[in-house]
């Protein structure tokens, strides 16, 4: 018995917490297992949700048919639209359940943002966003709380401890699992009463899984902010015949900072912190191709810029800027986790010292001419001189009749020192994965449930499509974290 719960869940970050709280809540015995040491950091700032507790304090009233149909139409409806309305329906309980049970016993809150400003389609934006801070707006670590509350609720965790296997009786129903210690590798068997739930993220800091699964997002990306993503939930739910999307979703932010010279087809760094960190390339300043020429709209969601960026040669692009610029920042209005530092705008000093320290670590380039500057950045002198002057030009007209930037956030580069930088995409996730019904039920390929067998977040599939729909803050964590939820109810109630 000392190795039966009734609900095993595997992933101890945004989904997997929820799941844990929500399962024992309903009076379930559960486990919770992650392969990892820790999970606290991973619980994300940003939750999205249409008209919470916190939103309604503040004003704030989201249109929730017209944020479906924004999603239906930004996924090209290649979803489970069941899918999108079960998060809709049930993302103001779990921000409401997150504040009253995590955040005010200890002293965090939800703070609402009313910023959602844009001025064409293609940048259409949603009040969605809750950052969890502090009173005085500072970082809330809530992950320390979570995990205090699963502690709390009696759930069992046991980290360093992965799943590896489901293990199925002979109707196909999932009975348990199969983990192994990181350390020993000893391998353990737990029976499983009411359910498994996989909350094992995506497979972003997995290569091989990248090159097979989502190939483009390997070249266009630099950066995999994901070491742990190996897909190892994903691949022990198609072991046992599930359904899993058939094309690729991500999340991926424009401040992959590499230096001047890289391959980005082979350049694949998976790793978090580190001088490839550019925080300002999330700004829609001026951007060019290798061949130093503009090639779009650079006022566009974060990712849709790197797909950009993917159709010209060498899957990269440079940024350019002069030092005027980061006196305006203001200016560019940018939302959600693609505005600077936290709780919003670096202050000019702030973001200063940050590009100084990049030029220091050799990704940044500064120059007095642009002639300068393209030889610093390997691009050709004759393009990058024309593309500065045209753009200017048409910042001083305040009309960008060549891509059609808003007037607001066209900033003219015409100021020495000028500044450079080569960049490519930052995977934050792969949000593709295992399909599921709207009871959060990991379904084959006939669409029929798997018994048992639960997954949610990151490791499950049907939400999302190609890009990640920044402009809706908050979407992925809030996805993982209701979906999370719903699959520790569902379990428990088996
Ligand atoms: C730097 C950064 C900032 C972000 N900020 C935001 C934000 O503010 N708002 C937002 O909406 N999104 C944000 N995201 C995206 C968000 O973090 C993810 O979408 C979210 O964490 C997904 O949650 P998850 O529970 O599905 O998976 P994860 O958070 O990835 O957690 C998966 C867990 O499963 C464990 N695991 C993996 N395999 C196994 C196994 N076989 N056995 C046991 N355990 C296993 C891992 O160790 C990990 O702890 C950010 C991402 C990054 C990288």
């Amino acid at each position: 018995m000392e190795n039966t719960y009734d609900v095993i869940i595997a992933g101890a970050s945004n989904s997997g917490g929820m799941a844990a709280c929500a399962a024992a809540e309903k009076g379930a015995k559960v486990l919770l297992i992650d392969k990892q040491g820790s999970s606290q950091f991973l619980y994300r700032s940003f939750f999205a949700a249409l008209n919470s507790n916190a939103q309604k304090r503040a004003g704030i009233k989201v249109d929730k048919a017209k944020l479906m149909n924004f999603l239906t139409l930004f996924f090209q409806d290649n979803v489970d639209e069941r899918l999108l309305w079960t998060w809709a329906n049930h993302a103001d309980e779990t921000a409401n359940w997150l504040e009253d049970n995590i955040l005010k016993p200890n002293g965090g809150v939800l703070r609402p943002q009313k910023d959602a400003h844009y001025e064409t389609v293609v940048n259409t934006a949603f009040n969605t966003e809750l950052a969890i801070a502090t009173p005085d707006n500072g970082w809330a670590h809530y992950g320390d709380w979570v995990i205090d509350k699963v502690k709390e609720l009696g759930v069992t965790l046991k980290y360093n401890t992965k799943l590896e296997e489901l293990v199925t009786d002979d109707s196909g129903a999932v009975t348990g699992v199969i983990t192994s210690d990181r350390s020993s590798g000893e391998k353990t068997e737990y029976k499983a009463n009411k359910g498994v739930i996989i909350c094992t993220g995506g497979y972003g800091g997995n290569v091989e899984l990248m090159k097979k699964w989502d190939p483009l997002g390997y070249k266009k990306n630099v950066y995999s902010d994901g070491p742990r993503d190996d897909g190892s939930g994903i691949l022990a739910g198609l072991k046992v015949g599930a359904a899993r999307d058939e094309e690729p979703a991500e999340i991926i932010f424009d401040r992959g900072a590499v230096p001047v010279g890289t391959n980005a087809e082979e350049h694949y760094q998976i790793d978090f912190k580190g001088p490839g960190y550019f925080w300002m390339g999330a700004y829609p300043m001026l951007k060019v191709n290798l061949n130093g020429e503009r090639f779009g709209n650079e006022s566009v969601p974060y990712q849709f810029d790197i797909n950009a960026m993917a159709k010209q040669p060498g899957y990269l692009e440079a940024q350019i800027w002069s030092e005027d610029t980061m006196d305006h920042l203001a200016q560019f209005r940018t939302q959600g986790c693609s505005r600077l530092g936290w709780p919003g705008i670096y202050n000019t000093e702030q973001n200063k010292a940050e590009i100084q320290r990049r030029i220091d670590d050799g990704m940044v380039q500064k120059a007095d001419t642009i002639e300068e500057l393209a030889e610093k950045l390997d691009l050709p002198k004759d393009n990058l001189v024309n593309s500065v002057k045209r753009y200017n030009e048409m910042c001083a007209t305040g009309v960008d009749t060549d891509f059609g930037k808003e007037k607001f956030r066209l900033f003219p580069v015409d100021k020495p020192p000028y500044y450079g930088v080569i960049m490519g995409g930052r995977l934050l996730a792969t949000l593709d994965g295992l399909r599921i019904n709207p009871k959060m039920e990991v379904i084959d390929k006939k669409g029929q449930p798997i018994p048992h067998l639960y997954a949610a977040g990151n490791a499950s599939g049907g939400f999302f499509w190609g890009s990640y729909p920044d402009r809706v803050p908050g979407l992925t964590c809030s996805h993982a974290q209701t979906f999370g939820r719903l699959a520790g109810q569902n379990a428990a109630e088996n």
